[in-house]
């Protein structure tokens, strides 16, 4: 610890700390151990504090920049639904608001790159566009990235991050959920293979729908996954409950989740359970036809058959 970790940054944070705190230029941003933090030195660590091992939020873009072989990936242009479809108040101007914060159409982005020269399609949530919340068009995003896997025969990773379906779109949300395991499912016709990170947080409609259905489902350290909420189920079952409820640890010792694996473990991790995937899948292919599945046809058949 030197002079400018001892004296000057306790001095900042005590005189300065909500100021920074909502300046997004600001080069100092704080973190849930009360540590200030340069934000060059929090991002040279992938986002993780140095201090306590929090891993912060990413956006789409950052979590793309640290995933892909040499920082390089195409993102796909994803079919974007008509908005607002029920007129709920307000929610245009949400809409549109976090468009201009987050330079993203909406919560969900998909892209196309390698991992340890594995070719790749990976998708992303948000959390700064209306929490993550999966509507009409993460829908669409979600189904295209899967239908791109199909078509490239490339495994499918996604991040999830989330605070489950959106309010604004009601039932169109809802049915998003069904969708989105249908595609999941067509992935799987096609030996695929299909990886889930969860990350911090992952819950509602997510955690109940495409976000638990990977072959391997890895959440990174200390993230909340769950459906309901603490407080929810804590005033329903009237029962303390335990001081990890819901982290990844905890979900990981219950069964609900393979591995717990830290963002700096994520690449080489993934990468080795491709591998081994790969090898497997590659087997099975030689005596199953090869036919590219069309994700829309096969949501209307079922939707009619529904
Ligand atoms: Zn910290």
């Amino acid at each position: 610890m030197n002079w400018i970790t001892k004296f000057i940054k306790p001095k900042i944070k005590s005189l300065f700390k909500k100021r920074f705190s909502d300046n997004k230029e600001a080069l100092w941003t704080t973190c849930e151990c009360k540590n200030l933090i340069y934000k060059d030195e929090l991002f040279s660590n992938l986002s993780v504090c140095p201090s306590c091992g929090f891993h912060h939020k990413l956006n789409c873009e950052e979590r793309f920049k640290i995933f892909f072989d040499n920082k390089q990936y195409e993102i796909l242009q994803t079919p974007l639904p008509k908005d607002d479809p029920l007129n709920f108040p307000k929610y245009t101007e949400k809409l549109k608001q976090s468009r201009e914060k987050t330079k993203q159409s909406d919560a969900i982005l998909i892209a196309d790159g390698k991992l340890d020269n594995i070719r790749i399609t990976v998708g992303a949530q948000n959390f700064n566009f209306i929490g993550g919340a999966v509507g009409a068009a993460s829908g669409e995003a979600f189904i295209h990235g899967v239908q791109h896997a199909i078509n490239n025969r490339t495994p499918f990773i996604f991040f999830s991050c989330s605070g489950g379906q959106k309010m604004q779109e009601g039932a169109i949300a809802l049915m998003q959920m069904t969708r989105t395991v249908l595609a999941v499912n067509e992935l799987k016709k096609n030996n695929l293979p299909y990886i889930v990170v969860m990350t911090n947080p992952t819950t509602g409609g997510v955690s109940a729908s495409f976000a638990t259905l990977g072959d391997i489902l890895i959440g990174e350290p200390k993230s909340v996954i769950a459906f309901a909420g603490r407080r929810v189920i804590q005033n329903t079952v009237k029962e303390e409950l335990p001081e990890d409820f819901q982290t990844a640890e905890f979900v990981k010792d219950h069964g609900g989740i393979d591995l717990v694996v830290e963002r700096k473990y994520l690449r080489s991790t993934i990468s080795t359970l491709l591998s081994i995937l790969l090898k497997k899948k590659e087997v099975r292919n030689i005596s199953e036809t090869n036919d590219v599945t069309n994700l829309n046809e096969t949501l209307q058949k079922t939707s009619k058959a529904v």
